[in-house]
């Protein structure tokens, strides 16, 4: 057997990748509207930047990331989400300073060793943001409204924003606190991944989905009941700019994310399917200690979201959102003339910004022109002896088969004018 693709990774093909990149041009659209500026940082970093960022206790850290040992023995991990290497390259490039912000994004593949199933991958791609530097609730409704104006742009209707607050960077410890005192009588009739989180990280027991777990959830009070004053009034500014925007949201106050370093306001984007169930879109949220953790010597407050890619994709296919894809500009036919009279006009035609397509296989003409249609060319060229010999090259328009004939010197500017190509 032929080798094929390693479990939860899939190859997207020339049928798809057109449709990939419409999601990413209106995303990097979306962002430069923004004001945001792309950064690129590597897929894989030392091992222990994801344990100190994303948290020891995090089901992405102690079941899914993909670690191993380079030639020289170094843990290495490939990346299996952007903030992390964000705050890493903000910290080793030095590209913040004391009350200066940073608008960044990022697109590109990500790496998380889960049960491969439907929208689950584990190669998969994210395309995020970090507004880095602001503590203010503005900044929290910055991303959120961009995160919305990149739904609506994409057309994808009846998104819906489900958020909550976790508490500062520093009441986060108190709040634990109070919650491990008020589960701890029932500590022992939880599952064993909430008994090991009652330690490590005991608000990701309101996510737990075993029943048993659930029925004890049900109990606890919402994590608003733990916020300060400060914490409160952040949280009410960020709803009343979500407010001003008229961007719709439900309060959850039981939402809690994957990832330790979250703070204050965090959000889910997510759309229900026609199961009824919900496919989460994008995730994301306010970092204040981050920067600090990772050893910045001042405060770094930050806000941000990750977008799943694969997500957004299969929802537009199968809403059939994507636009007709365009073909190529212009096909050539050759009616049995030597490649070397067809390569300059081919040539010509490219570099005044035509897209030019040829056979290359020596079919008949019949079926060169099937193959133009299949390319979805908007013209055929046709170029044989006779038409050599009289500097009279047949352009065919394939929409409505009108023919016109012109020299080989006319046919650039006839084509651009037709294709109204600057
Ligand atoms: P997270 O980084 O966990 O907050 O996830 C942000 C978004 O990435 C989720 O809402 C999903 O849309 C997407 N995502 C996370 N994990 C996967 C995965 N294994 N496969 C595909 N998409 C994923």
């Amino acid at each position: 057997m032929t080798i094929q693709t390693l479990r939860g990774t899939v190859d997207i093909l020339p049928e798809a990748t057109a449709n990939w990149q419409w999601i990413e041009n209106i995303a990097q659209e979306v962002y430069k509207c923004f004001n945001f500026s792309e950064i690129r940082t590597p897929v894989f970093e030392s091992t222990s930047l994801f344990q100190r960022s994303i948290g020891e206790g995090t089901d992405i850290v102690s079941k899914e990331m993909y670690t191993f040992a380079d030639r020289k023995n170094r843990s290495i991990t490939l990346r299996p989400e952007g903030t992390a290497s964000v705050v890493r390259s903000c910290l080793q490039h030095k590209l913040i300073q004391p009350q200066s912000i940073r608008r960044l994004f990022y697109t590109g593949p990500m790496f998380r060793y889960e049960r491969p199933q439907a929208g689950r991958q584990r190669q998969f791609h994210q395309t995020g943001v970090e507004l880095v530097g602001s503590p203010q609730p503005a900044a929290d409704i910055e991303v959120i409204s961009l995160l919305k104006t990149f739904f609506d742009r994409l057309g994808l209707k009846d998104v819906k924003f489900r958020v909550n607050s976790t508490g500062s960077a520093s009441s986060k410890a108190a709040i634990a606190e109070k919650l491990r005192s008020i589960v701890s009588p029932s500590k022992d009739k939880l599952c064993a991944d909430c008994q090991k989180r009652y330690d490590t990280n005991v608000l990701r027991i309101y996510d737990c989905k075993v029943t048993n777990c659930r029925e004890i959830i049900r109990t606890l009070p919402g994590i608003s009941t733990f916020l300060g004053d400060e914490d409160k009034q952040h949280f009410q500014d960020v709803l009343d700019g979500l407010d001003a925007l008229g961007i719709e949201y439900v309060v959850d106050d039981f939402l809690v994310r994957g990832l330790d370093y979250y703070t204050k306001t965090i959000f889910e984007a997510y759309k229900e399917n026609s199961l009824g169930a919900c496919d989460a879109l994008a995730g994301g949220g306010r970092y204040d200690g981050l920067f600090s953790e990772m050893g910045s010597s001042f405060e770094v407050p930050s806000v941000g979201f990750a977008v799943g890619m694969e997500r957004i994709y299969n929802i537009l296919k199968s809403e059939d959102l994507f636009p007709e894809e365009k073909g190529i500009d212009c096909y050539i036919i050759n009616a049995g003339v030597s490649f070397i009279n067809i390569l300059p006009v081919l040539q010509r035609l490219r570099n005044s910004g035509i897209s030019a397509s040829c056979d290359l296989s020596g079919r008949a003409v019949k079926a060169q022109f099937k193959e133009a249609a299949r390319q979805k060319a908007d013209f055929a060229v046709i170029i044989g002896e006779e038409e050599l010999k009289n500097d009279l090259l047949k352009i065919k328009c394939l929409a409505d088969r009108s023919e016109a004939e012109l020299p080989i010197s006319k046919v650039n500017d006839y084509l651009k004018e037709s294709l109204n190509k600057e």
